[in-house]
């Protein structure tokens, strides 16, 4: 709990504890759509919105506490990993995981700084890669 109060003071975010929980949501989620955020946190807060959940995902996301995430399904989704990372993704299970991998980035900035792509500057490198986990989640 304090280690959120000093996460969200650091951004200049005032400390509620509706921001404590939606964060405390994401942490547990990872990677997740704006709805089932707004799902989760309104089972353990039915009073909020979920016009509130969404405002306050936002407000997470602009102070980088969070990041946007592309659900590959059109939907709006978070990531709770806020750098520049890589994603596994199980579209059968509808699984993402974070894939860190220094030498990945390292092969794929050096190859497109041998080969540049014409009228595209690359500023940063973040792969999807598609696949099946073995294991299904819990
Ligand atoms: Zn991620």
């Amino acid at each position: 709990m304090e280690r959120i109060k000093r996460l969200l003071q650091e951004k200049g975010l005032k400390v509620t504890t509706q921001r404590i929980i939606v964060y405390q949501v994401m942490e547990r989620l990872c990677h997740a759509t704006a709805d089932s955020v707004a799902k989760e946190v309104r089972s353990i807060v039915p009073t909020i919105t979920v016009a509130t959940v969404y405002h306050i995902l936002e407000s997470l996301c602009q102070t980088g506490l969070i990041s946007r995430l592309d659900t590959r399904d059109g939907k709006i989704g978070y990531d709770i990993t806020a750098k520049t990372h890589h994603h596994l993704f199980d579209a059968q299970q509808r699984r993402i995981e974070d894939y860190d991998d220094a030498g990945l980035t390292h092969v794929v900035r050096e190859y497109l700084a041998a080969h540049p792509v014409s009228g595209f500057t690359v500023d940063d490198v973040a792969i999807w890669i598609d696949g099946r986990f073995s294991e299904k989640n819990s």
